[in-house]
């Protein structure tokens, strides 16, 4: 008896560490505890007709704290924060290639703490940094017509700083260190 329960509790265990990396399509977890406040990375590629973004930023820099939010005023900037990451024009402005938003995920790095609470030690459960992935999906009618991605993160976020963003289009690779005067990533 003693055996099967322990046995149950190892799976479950098992289980909770799985699903949360397996919903962060982006890859998340614990390398948000190394992240650097004011600098977020976004990755994407374009490959065919269908263009792929990864956008990883300290919590700090869309929200102002990183904690579970407390009461309902953080509760609300909390959710005024996904309700900008969600709508793609807050994000990022597609200049040519007429593609559009097929899907938008928001990683919430609070939902899945709060359901284990039971489970994890308050130690190890209380991270002192947090970070939040969000990741788009667009299908571009003109892929060869793409011409350039403004990153608008800095309009939309006082304190974003600077993004280190790499991608592949088309083939071609490139990298950039992004800030509220350089925003722009031209490809053709
Ligand atoms: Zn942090």
């Amino acid at each position: 008896m003693m055996k099967v329960q322990s046995k149950m509790k190892q799976i479950i265990a098992i289980l909770c560490y799985l699903i949360p990396i397996a919903s962060y399509s982006g890859g998340h977890g614990h390398e948000a505890e190394a992240h650097v406040h004011g600098v977020a990375s976004m990755n994407w590629i374009l490959e065919g007709t269908e263009l792929s973004i990864v956008l990883q930023s300290p919590m700090m820099d869309l929200l102002g704290f990183e904690y579970r939010p407390k009461n309902n005023d953080e509760k609300l900037l909390f959710a005024a924060m996904t309700d900008k990451l969600k709508n793609p024009t807050k994000v990022i402005e597609l200049i040519g290639g007429e593609c559009r938003l097929i899907s938008a995920n928001i990683s919430n790095p609070f939902r899945e703490e709060t359901d284990h609470e039971e489970e994890s030690s308050t130690l190890s459960h209380e991270p002192s940094h947090s970070g939040i992935t969000a990741k788009y999906d667009f299908l571009c009618q003109q892929p060869s017509q793409f011409q350039a991605m403004n990153v608008k993160l800095f309009n939309t976020f006082s304190d974003f700083k600077v993004i280190n963003a790499q991608w592949i289009a088309n083939g071609k690779q490139g990298g950039a260190e992004l800030n509220q005067h350089q925003h722009l990533i031209k490809v053709r």
